[in-house]
């Protein structure tokens, strides 16, 4: 049997197989996913208040396997002890705690400067160097990178000169238009039933996160490891359980946002304009050569509309 045949034997095919490493002891390697959060905007209280929303998450996170995920806090969201105390208790839980500025800037709008953006990320750092599972990472709120390259790299030499790293994500999704569909519902309809609103949730994040894992093969010629976003919300409070389970249930494997940011492929800087979007879809259009796979945004509310609105949600 001659290489070729060994692998179809196996089932693999050959995209995901690195050529040399090929022996009988192969084994198809899973596909690897971090949790990473965004916002911590917690001062909601729609069918659960702040704290069970809180405990919510956290055990979803602790009863597989105790994954452990990353959250990018936008600081302006520390103001009270209340704020402080629930962010402590992620800490306390083991999750890595990282900066997504202090009041959430849209960089790519010409009325921000690389300046007010970088004094901003500056802010949140102040207030949240303390917690002990404070990592200097930072993601970029709308992962918006700049829309000059001027603004680009004074942001990029700030990150580096402060010894920060790009949290970056590479499974982007818009699991905030759903959110927003299931808020308005609710506060329409408190008993309303939330099951077809979880299906989209599942479906849509599934659905995504196999695009992104296919454009990293297609492009860097393996899979990565994963890191997707999502927000603090009811939603996640709800269905992160039932998030994790599907992955699973897929084959692929929950790893802590700490080893997925070990991957070497979060150090990559596409010089790319507008920048920013996942790293993956980024490094995509550096290229120049997968254009026809690439829509910007990457992720937009617009893209789920008419599925949502013919659902009903
Ligand atoms: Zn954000």
């Amino acid at each position: 049997m001659n290489r070729r045949q060994f692998i179809k034997v196996l089932g693999m095919g050959a995209m995901s197989l690195e050529l040399g490493a090929i022996g009988f002891s192969s084994v198809k390697r899973s596909t690897e996913i971090a949790i990473t959060i965004d916002d911590f905007n917690w001062n909601k209280s729609l069918r659960l208040i702040p704290e069970e929303r809180n405990r919510a998450i956290l055990q979803a996170l602790r009863s597989h396997g105790d994954l452990k995920a990353a959250i990018f806090v936008a600081c302006k969201n520390l103001d009270s002890d209340r704020g402080k105390e629930m962010l402590r208790e992620w800490d306390r839980a083991g999750h890595l705690i990282a900066n997504h500025s202090f009041s959430h800037k849209y960089l790519n709008s010409n009325k921000v400067t690389a300046e007010a953006f970088t004094a901003d990320i500056a802010r949140c750092d102040e207030i949240i160097r303390s917690y002990p599972r404070f990592q200097k990472l930072f993601r970029f709120p709308y992962l918006k990178e700049g829309d000059t390259a001027a603004k680009r790299d004074a942001v990029r030499a700030f990150l580096e000169k402060h010894g920060y790293r790009n949290g970056h994500v590479t499974i982007d999704a818009s699991d905030w238009a759903i959110e927003d569909r299931l808020s308005s519902r609710l506060t329409k309809d408190p008993a309303a039933d939330v099951k077809p609103y979880r299906d989209f949730y599942l479906a849509h994040m599934w659905e995504r996160a196999q695009y992104y894992d296919d454009l990293a093969r297609k492009v860097l010629g393996r899979s990565v490891k994963h890191t997707i976003l999502m927000h603090y919300n009811l939603l996640n409070a709800l269905f992160l359980g039932d998030l994790l389970d599907l992955f699973k249930s897929k084959g692929w494997k929950l790893i802590d946002a700490q080893e997925a940011f070990k991957d070497p492929m979060f150090q990559a800087a596409p010089k790319i304009v507008p920048a920013g979007e996942s790293i993956i879809w980024a490094l995509a259009k550096e290229t120049g050569k997968f254009n026809k796979l690439l829509r910007y945004p990457g992720e937009d509310s617009e893209y789920e509309k008419a599925k949502m609105d013919k659902m009903g949600l």
